[in-house]
């Protein structure tokens, strides 16, 4: 297998990588790097405006709603420079995860009404999938919607609910039938967030970051104008979007990003007069994880390139979130380990505009939030898919157990 880039794809590496060091601003682009999370409201719409200005506002949809028509190869180099200029990944419950639904299953007046706004920054979304009792066996979810008239009255609470407070709206899984079989029973229904009888209440993560939430519903009255396809067809377009991003849940491009910092990091700490990255002991530790990526990198390739698999390709996806964000933890925790005591030093997920500013300056530029980060990215073995769940979804796709 060989993978080579034509000139033209080289040259419009380089101009990509040209537009983000001329228009993002640099204090921007260290608030990125410092990861707070979630990123303030408006950097991402800043972001947002910046990326759309330009007519990249949402590369992967279809050119008549705004994408670019880009091959998958140069999507991929695409978000290869975004990671290195520090820039910020697109918003995902919005541009990746309701768009393709809406794009698949709404209505033209829907399509009309909420895409043009997601693409200008102008409105963001937030996923309500997640119930307390919920989780991996999401089709025992409980937030009931019944139909009065033209409206749906909603109840019920979702939770771990990201970016709930920054979002202008929510695509909910909601039952609107609970006499068939669970998976018949659900509906895909858009809700303004500010919607009276709904409230959001924050959960306080590990890092102290303020993204997720709990989502309570009582009598919150919802036009049936905002269902999206057919009643009961939810389970269905909630599946189409979880299997949408084929690759990205490799975090391919975070984990590339994030290992080069590792390595800046070791090639300025010092243990007894010693550059780290001259010990063998880290020297071996980086490279180590350094080969697991390129592995991931190429598996990635792979399917982008559309090379024939023999096993089902969501196993192969499967089989790309359980490394990749075993690795995002393996790498985010090098950082940790590399800056040693500098790591005992948490930064909050509201400091980064004063690190733009002077404060960092007394610090070496590598620290402020990298424990952050290290203890954030435990999620990622959680969230879309725990791994457990990806290992089952392995051993039933691509060995029959
Ligand atoms: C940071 C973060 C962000 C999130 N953002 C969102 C969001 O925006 N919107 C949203 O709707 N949800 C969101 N979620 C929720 C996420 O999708 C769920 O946490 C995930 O699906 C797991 O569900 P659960 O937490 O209920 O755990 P459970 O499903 O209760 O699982 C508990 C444990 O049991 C294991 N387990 C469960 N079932 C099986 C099985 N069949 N076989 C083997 N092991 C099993 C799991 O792997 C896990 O270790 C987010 C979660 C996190 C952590």
């Amino acid at each position: 297998m060989r993978f080579e880039f034509s000139p033209e794809d080289e040259a419009f590496r380089l101009e990509v990588r040209a537009f983000f060091r001329d228009h993002l601003p640099p204090p921007m682009a260290r608030r990125f790097y410092i990861g707070a999370h979630p990123p303030s409201r408006e950097d991402v719409r800043a972001f947002q405006k910046l990326m759309h200005g330009r007519g990249w506002g949402a590369p992967h949809w279809p050119l008549e709603w705004g994408g670019t028509g880009w091959s998958p190869l140069r999507k991929h180099l695409f978000m290869q420079e975004l990671y290195d200029a520090d820039g910020l990944d697109y918003s995902w419950q919005g541009l990746h995860m309701v768009a393709p639904v809406m794009l698949a299953f709404a209505s033209e007046a829907q399509k009309r009404r909420f895409l043009p706004p997601m693409l200008a920054g102008d409105e963001f979304w937030t996923q309500g999938f997640s119930e307390p009792n919920a989780g991996s066996d999401l089709a025992s979810l409980k937030t009931r919607a019944e139909r009065v008239g033209d409206e749906y009255i909603v109840n019920g609470q979702k939770i771990w609910t990201s970016d709930a407070s920054m979002a202008e709206w929510g695509f909910f899984l909601v039952r609107t039938d609970a006499d068939v079989k669970p998976q018949r029973g659900i509906s895909f229904l858009l809700i303004r967030m500010d919607t009276p009888g709904l409230t959001v209440r924050p959960i306080v993560s590990i890092e102290g970051g303020l993204g997720l939430n709990e989502v309570f519903l009582d009598n919150v009255r919802v036009p049936c104008e905002n269902l999206v396809g057919e009643p009961g067809m939810g389970w269905t377009y909630a599946k189409y979007l979880l299997g949408k991003e084929r690759t990205a849940s490799a975090f391919l491009y975070f984990n590339k990003r994030e290992l080069e910092k590792a390595r800046e990091i070791a090639t300025v700490q010092r243990v007894n007069g010693q550059r780290l990255i001259d010990r063998p002991e880290f020297a071996r530790e980086l490279a180590r994880v350094e080969v697991d990526l390129l592995a991931l990198e190429y598996s990635v390739l792979r399917v982008l390139s559309q090379e024939k698999n023999r096993h089902d390709l969501d196993a192969v996806v499967s089989a790309l979130k359980l490394r990749g964000s075993a690795l995002q933890q393996r790498v985010t925790e090098l950082q940790v380990e590399a800056l040693g005591l500098h790591a005992l030093r948490q930064w909050g997920h509201d400091e980064g505009e004063a690190l733009a500013g002077g404060e960092a300056l007394r610090w070496p530029p590598q620290v402020p939030g990298r424990t952050a980060q290290a203890l954030i990215t435990r999620a990622s073995t959680i969230y879309g898919g725990s791994q457990e769940i990806q290992k089952n979804i392995i051993a039933k796709l691509a060995f029959g157990l």
